[in-house]
């Protein structure tokens, strides 16, 4: 019997002027330009409507900021997790000083969440995410952004953010979600690489392709809470994982 699924990407998307405002600067312009290559289209077996999400995710950006979708929807989701209603740019004024750990660049929202007074920056190999060199319950907030799908098991580098995290912490992060279908891992297939055609880095080979039900996974490794947190559906999605 063919699985029935609910959670396709819509036919068409949403025309630029129908965004809301940017979640980092308030912003209400955006510019589009295709991101993806044919390699990785293929790699992922992506159908058009889900080849055209991914596009809008990575390569429609604010004109204030310069931040993309997925940039933007982070930001949301770090205000929501807070639970402030603004931008990224005023949460700053009056953030609590959290300590926060951005592992990567997240998405390109370094240049604000440096300016949090409790931030902290780490990147692959000095940190690895499924060994954390940090005690128990030392960090409040985890901020990374398309940085799971790269990390061999992602299992194991989400029950490390639990462990590292303060009671009420919180994990904010995005990863590529294809809305259709189930989780799987990319072991046993050719590699495959974001960044740029060509790319072969192996920290930027593909491990996970996520799908619906990456809030289980959340859930598997013990955290208490997953929001999902929406931006622009299907393209501006960021996770929220509550200790
Ligand atoms: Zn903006």
């Amino acid at each position: 019997m063919k699985q029935r699924t609910f959670a396709r990407p819509a036919e068409s998307l949403a025309g630029l002027d129908e965004i809301g405002p940017c979640a980092v600067c308030g912003h209400r312009g955006y510019r589009h330009q295709d991101v993806l290559w044919n390699g990785l289209v293929s790699e992922w077996e992506l159908t058009e409507p889900e080849a055209a999400y991914i596009n809008r995710q990575q390569g429609t950006q604010c004109l204030g900021c310069g931040c993309n979708i997925r940039s933007i929807a982070l930001a949301k989701a770090i205000c929501a997790s807070a639970g402030f209603e603004s931008t990224l740019v005023d949460l700053i004024a009056t953030a609590p000083p959290d300590r926060m750990l951005e592992v990567n660049e997240a998405g390109s929202l370094n240049p604000w969440l440096r300016q949090f007074p409790g931030h902290v920056f780490a990147s692959y190999p000095q940190i690895d995410l499924q060994a954390l060199s940090l005690g128990d319950a030392s960090v409040d907030l985890i901020i990374h952004s398309d940085t799971l799908e790269h990390v061999p098991d992602p299992m194991a580098a989400l029950t490390e953010m639990k462990r590292v995290l303060a009671p009420k912490g919180r994990a904010v992060f995005t990863v590529p979600i294809i809305m259709g279908r189930m989780s799987q891992t990319r072991d046993g297939l050719a590699a495959s690489y974001h960044g740029a055609p060509g790319d072969s880095e192996s920290d930027l080979a593909v491990h996970t392709e996520f799908g619906a039900d990456v809030w289980a996974m959340v859930m598997q490794a013990g955290f208490s809470r997953c929001e999902m947190i929406a931006f622009d559906y299907p393209a501006g999605i960021a996770i929220v994982a509550r200790r």
